[in-house]
């Protein structure tokens, strides 16, 4: 069985048909890539053959490549691997190349054969790269589709060829939000765009009938005729200076430069737009070589395409019989109730949002009503749609209604006795199989579980804020959670679309176990007169979406100086000196509580717009004369957080360091080029590691302490996907 079948008509039009055997999608491989570069050799080849349509057999056209791929092309080089890495993508590029020129007289550009693409849905990375580089794009109109170069996203950029065909088709401008955000369209769109050229009703009908139509003419690429000019100008054109000069202070201004890919692909479009379109091709594989031997791709393509996909499938899913959600409850119908019943209401679930008073839970499900609306504005979501979602939402005060629900969430005031009583009221009436999860941010899951008769059934399903935005769920196990409880969470979390990590029962758990660090270690900062805008930029150029003293504006300063005196009345003499304190509760006596109070550690309009650092801080806190360096401000943060999650995998709270790694990245935006903080100490790797742990606790104190795991990796010259990582001696 090969990934390419072609069949040639009695028109003289070869189909050639993509369909990987036993996939639902096609994914590029290694040998899919040589079987389309046979038949492409043998319709050009062969005298009966007039035209040629390249489609799918699934509903489908491509997901991309086969990540895998790039990994074997560097192994397989050897001792040079960058020189197999290039010379792979150049064999990419000459087929891609090949079916463009499509056998015609480079001179005279005649006598080639038409060959076009027929999408009948979505068509991602390379998936869309192969179509670019035949002579027209028919799609169907399937508003389902997904077209795009996604590639962006897991830290590499579109590297066989889209970057260069796509800048020279749309102009680097237009080109931008596709291949800088790796924004997807449906095929209208993708058509209104310039990304296709056509939407009809049976599109390989519609290629056939172009192919055998079209002359010599149609099918020379604009960048092959002479005279060819760039949409909006190259780099030394008026209107292209403007646009390469906007484009690049956009980039840096969005990724602070944290993010080598983008970088690259700017340097490839620049460079490109510079040179022959041959050349370009070139320049665009020497900067993908070069993403793709930066450490920090291999880290993003693990972390945010393979790791995650691996926990959204279940990879840590106990073995039980399938726990589909259908009537949730939800107890609570503030922030997090709401949020929570909007996303399962969306997923197609029955919800009952509980609160206290009507007037409550009916502000919980009003809220999904002017989400949805705003969805209507937006063109994201319909009318009908809107009424589907909302019908499935019963908002009430009368447990009663949770009759017949086979999952409840809890997520009502954070008080044990609050919490308690809920469980109860709830238990009263669900079913025996029910499992029942809190939301809690920093109640221990097995004390809550102690209200609950069923305590093998209580689990915790921690959301973050906005739940409608954020794509991670932490899932918690008591002491005595069981395996079908865990399971029904995980199903949950497979419903709604979002990624899940299990963790053990801790002191707030995996995510806000590190945050607290960050936010603290940022505030500690600023009480020893190191600059604001130092640990902000500093946080921002490491690639965090908020500096830590943001962050804690939007989390609030009083919602932290609560945990600190809970922390402190929990640990005792264990509890860290109160040098973050001090600076916390002065913020809280002065009113400035963050951004509800439109007053922080930044200040605000009246509208509530974050204006810059507030000034008023250096009167109380005055900037140091010397102030650190970059570096050592940044590892300050860095280590903070990584040495947390280091502990937390020495105490077994974390099973799976890819959890850890996902997690990070997903709950509180970790530096997403590190591929999260056990890929960022394998970067490192554990000497250096060690040895900076022990500068930093030289310097700072206990805190920055090597914990034993760590040391002891050092010493044996591990890394922790050795050592820990998916196929390793001891991966959970
Ligand atoms: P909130 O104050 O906005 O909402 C709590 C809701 O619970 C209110 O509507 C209240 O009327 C209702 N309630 C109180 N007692 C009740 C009872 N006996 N029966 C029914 N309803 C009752 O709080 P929130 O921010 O949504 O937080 C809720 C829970 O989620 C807390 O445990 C919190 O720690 C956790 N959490 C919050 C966040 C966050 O960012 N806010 C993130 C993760 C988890």
């Amino acid at each position: 069985m090969t990934d390419f079948t072609m069949e040639t008509g009695a028109d003289g039009v070869a189909i050639i048909t993509w369909d990987v055997p036993g996939k639902s999608m096609n994914v590029l491989s290694l040998e899919g890539l040589s079987d389309l570069d046979r038949l492409i050799d043998a319709a050009l080849a062969d005298d009966a053959v007039k035209g040629v349509v390249i489609t799918s057999a699934k509903k489908d056209f491509a997901g991309g490549m086969d990540l895998n791929i790039l990994a074997r092309m560097r192994d397989e080089a050897g001792d040079d691997p960058a020189r197999g890495l290039f010379e792979g993508i150049m064999r990419m590029h000459g087929l891609l190349r090949k079916i463009e020129r499509a056998g015609m007289d480079p001179k005279t550009l005649k006598g080639g054969k038409p060959i076009a693409a027929a999408l009948p849905g979505t068509a991602l990375g390379i998936g869309l790269e192969i179509p670019l580089a035949t002579h027209r794009i028919f799609a169907a109109d399937n508003p389902k589709a997904k077209i795009g170069l996604p590639e962006i996203m897991v830290g590499i950029f579109p590297g066989a060829g889209g970057t260069t065909r796509l800048v020279r088709k749309l102009g680097a401008m237009a080109a931008s939000p596709y291949l800088l955000e790796g924004k997807l369209v449906d095929s209208k769109k993708a058509k209104g765009a310039g990304l296709i050229d056509e939407v009809a009703e049976d599109p390989v009908a519609a290629a056939a009938a172009w192919v055998l139509e079209a002359k010599d003419a149609d099918i020379v690429k604009p960048w092959d005729q002479k005279g060819y000019k760039m949409p909006g100008g190259t780099p030394y054109h008026p209107s292209g200076f403007m646009t390469f000069v906007g484009a690049s202070a956009m980039v840096n201004a969005q990724t602070f430069g944290a993010f080598p890919a983008a970088k690259a692909l700017l340097s490839a479009v620049y460079e490109g737009a510079l040179v022959p379109f041959d050349t370009a091709l070139k320049v665009e594989a020497r900067w993908f070589t070069n993403i793709l031997m930066n450490p920090s791709s291999a880290a993003m393509i693990r972390s945010l395409f393979i790791n995650k996909e691996a926990l959204e499938k279940g990879a840590n899913r106990p073995e039980a019989p399938d726990q589909t959600v259908k009537k949730l409850g939800v107890l609570g119908a503030g922030m997090m109730g709401a949020g929570i019943a909007l996303v399962a209401a969306q997923a197609g679930i029955e919800v009952v949002l509980v609160d206290q008073a009507q007037e409550a839970a009916d502000k919980g499900k009003a809220y999904s009503e002017s989400y949805l609306d705003k969805g209507i504005k937006r063109g994201k979501t319909t009318p009908e749609k809107k009424e589907e979602v909302l019908g499935r939402i019963t908002a009430t005060t009368d447990y009663a209604a949770l009759a017949g629900a086979d999952l409840v969430i809890e997520a009502v005031f954070e008080d044990p006795a609050v919490k308690a009583e809920v469980t109860k009221k709830a238990e009263a009436v669900l079913g025996e199989d029910a499992v029942f999860a809190t939301n809690t941010s920093t109640l221990p899951i097995s004390d809550l579980a102690r209200a609950s008769a069923r305590p093998g059934q209580f689990i915790g399903i921690h959301f973050f804020s906005p739940v409608e935005k954020m794509l991670l769920v932490e899932i918690i196990k008591g002491r005595e959670t069981g395996d079908r409880a865990v399971a029904k969470a995980l199903d949950f979390v497979r419903q709604i679309r979002k990624t899940p990590i299990v963790v053990n029962d801790a002191r707030f758990f995996y995510a806000n176990r590190c945050i607290i660090p960050y936010i603290n270690e940022g505030i500690r900062m600023v009480g020893e007169g190191v600059a604001p805008a130092l640990v902000e930029n500093a946080a921002r150029q490491l690639g965090f979406p908020v500096g830590p003293l943001q962050l804690v504006d939007e989390t609030s300063i009083d919602l932290g100086v609560k945990i600190a005196k809970a922390t402190r009345a929990a640990m005792g003499d264990a509890y860290p000196d109160g040098a973050v304190d001090e600076v916390l509760f002065w913020m809280a006596d002065q009113g400035r509580l963050g951004r509800k109070a439109n007053a922080g550690f930044y200040a605000y309009d009246e509208s509530g717009k974050r204006l810059g650092l507030w000034e008023g801080l250096s009167g109380k806190y005055p900037e140091a004369e010397a102030q650190p360096d970059l570096q050592a401000v940044q590892h300050r943060l860095m280590f903070a957080q990584v040495l947390e999650a280091v502990r937390a995998l020495e105490e077994g709270v974390l099973e799976d360091i890819r959890e850890g790694d996902v997690g990070a990245i997903l709950g509180w935006g970790f530096a997403p080029w590190s591929g999260g903080p056990f890929g960022w100490l394998d970067m490192l790797g554990a000497p250096y590691a060690a040895e900076r742990c022990d500068a930093l606790e030289a310097a700072h104190g206990a805190r920055f302490a090597c914990p034993a795991l760590l040391r002891e990796m050092a010493e044996k010259g591990q890394s922790f996907y050795g050592r820990f990582g998916p196929g390793s001696a001891e991966a959970a």
